[in-house]
C-alpha cells in the first residue's frame, strides 16, 4: 500500500529469481522475525530448509484489525504446500501471479471467514501471507540470482535469500484506534472538503495495474510524438489509485461524476494528502535485502525480492549437488 508501490517486472532488473518473473513491493518496515510472527516454542528451528512444516499459525501484518467487519482474525493458518499446489503452479493455463497465486492462497490459507476471499487482503497482509506460505512449505532459504548495478560492473551471481533472517513484519501499531473508511477533514485539505478513503486492496490494485499494463501497450509510442492529452492519459496510475480508494467527498459516492471531474481538477497538495491518507496505517513486510557484496567489484547495494513462480521451489541441499 505505499505510494512508492511501482516497481513492475522487468524495471531495474537487479534481481531474477531462476525463473524470472513478476515482483512484489511492500514498505520497508523493521520489527519481528517469521519466527516470532508463527509463535513457535522458543528454540523450535522449523525453518531448517529440509524440515518444512505441515501448517502453522500466522499473525497477519494489519492484526485483522483493518478489515472492519469482516472478522478477519489476527492469526490465519497457512497449510504446507502439496503436490496439488504446484500443479496448480505448473498449469500454463493460469500462468499469470493474479489467477495462479490467489489459488493457491485459498487452498493453504485457513482461518479466514467464509465469504472473504484471499484477494480481498490488503497487498501488505497477502505479500507476507506468500513469503512465510514459502518458508512453511519450502524453508527459509531461497536462491536468486543477482546482478550488480554498477554501471561498469553488471556481473551476475547466486545468492541464498534468508526469507527469516532478511524480511522483518512490521504489525500494526496495537495501540492504533482504526477506523475505516478513513476520514479527511476538510480542514486538512485545501478544497475545505470532507473526503473518505479507504486503503487499496489486492485485487483493486491488480486491477489498477492492468489498466496500466493496458495503457502502456496501447500507447507504446515516442512520447516525443504524443499529443498532450495521450501523454496525461499514460500518467494516470494515481488517478486510478485515487478513484479506487476515494469512497467519498461531502457525502457523494466516488462513482459519480461530480466526483470524477473534481478530482481532475484537485490541486495536487490535495491529491497528495488524499494518497498519504488513504495508507496511514503501516503494517506489512518489506521486500528488499542486501545480498553479499558483489564478488566482481565489490559493491554493496540492497535489492528487490523477487516472487514469482519459482518463489515456490525447494531449495537443494549443498550435498544433494555434489
Ligand atoms: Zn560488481
Amino acid at each position: 500500500m505505499s505510494s512508492d508501490k511501482d516497481i513492475r517486472p522487468d524495471e531495474g532488473g537487479l534481481v531474477t529469481a531462476f525463473g524470472g518473473g513478476a515482483q512484489q513491493n511492500t514498505p520497508a518496515v523493521s520489527a519481528a522475525g517469521f519466527t516470532d510472527v508463527l509463535n513457535l516454542p522458543s528454540g523450535t528451528n522449523v525453518y531448517s530448509f529440509n524440515k518444512p512444516l505441515p501448517s502453522a499459525p500466522f499473525k497477519l501484518p494489519s492484526l485483522g484489525r483493518m478489515y472492519p467487519g469482516r472478522n478477519v482474525p489476527e492469526t490465519i493458518r497457512l497449510d504446507s504446500m502439496t503436490t496439488r499446489q504446484l500443479l496448480i503452479l505448473n498449469t500454463p493455463a493460469l500462468w499469470s501471479n493474479d489467477e495462479v497465486f490467489p489459488m493457491i492462497l485459498r487452498e493453504c490459507v485457513k482461518g479466514l471467514p467464509s465469504g472473504f476471499d484471499v484477494t480481498e487482503l490488503y497487498p501488505d497482509d497477502y505479500n507476507a501471507i506468500l513469503i512465510a506460505l514459502r518458508m512453511v512449505s519450502f524453508g527459509r532459504k531461497y536462491e536468486v540470482r543477482v546482478k550488480c548495478p554498477k554501471i561498469t560492473c553488471q556481473h551476475e551471481y547466486p545468492h541464498t535469500v534468508d526469507l527469516e533472517a532478511d524480511f522483518d513484519v512490521t504489525y500494526l501499531d496495537e495501540k492504533k484506534k482504526v477506523q475505516i473508511p478513513i476520514e479527511i477533514k476538510p480542514e486538512w485539505l485545501r478544497e475545505g472538503k470532507r473526503v473518505l478513503v479507504r486503503p487499496i486492496t489486492w485485487k483493486q490494485d491488480m486491477e489498477i495495474d492492468a489498466r496500466d499494463e493496458w495503457r502502456k501497450k496501447n500507447m507504446d509510442r515516442d512520447p516525443t510524438k504524443m499529443h498532450e492529452s495521450e501523454k496525461f492519459f499514460l500518467n494516470q496510475r494515481i488517478m486510478d489509485e485515487l478513484e479506487t480508494g476515494i469512497v467519498e467527498v461531502e457525502g457523494i459516492g466516488n462513482n459519480s461524476a461530480v466526483v470524477q471531474q473534481w478530482l481532475m481538477e484537485l490541486n495536487a497538495n490535495d491529491a497528495s494528502i488524499i494518497r498519504q491518507m488513504m495508507n496511514k496505517y503501516k503494517f506489512g513486510v518489506k521486500n528488499t535485502f542486501a545480498p553479499k557484496a558483489c564478488p566482481s567489484c565489490g559493491e554493496k547495494f540492497t535489492t528487490t525480492l523477487p516472487i514469482s513462480f519459482d518463489f515456490f521451489r525447494a531449495t537443494l541441499p549443498e550435498a544433494a549437488l555434489e
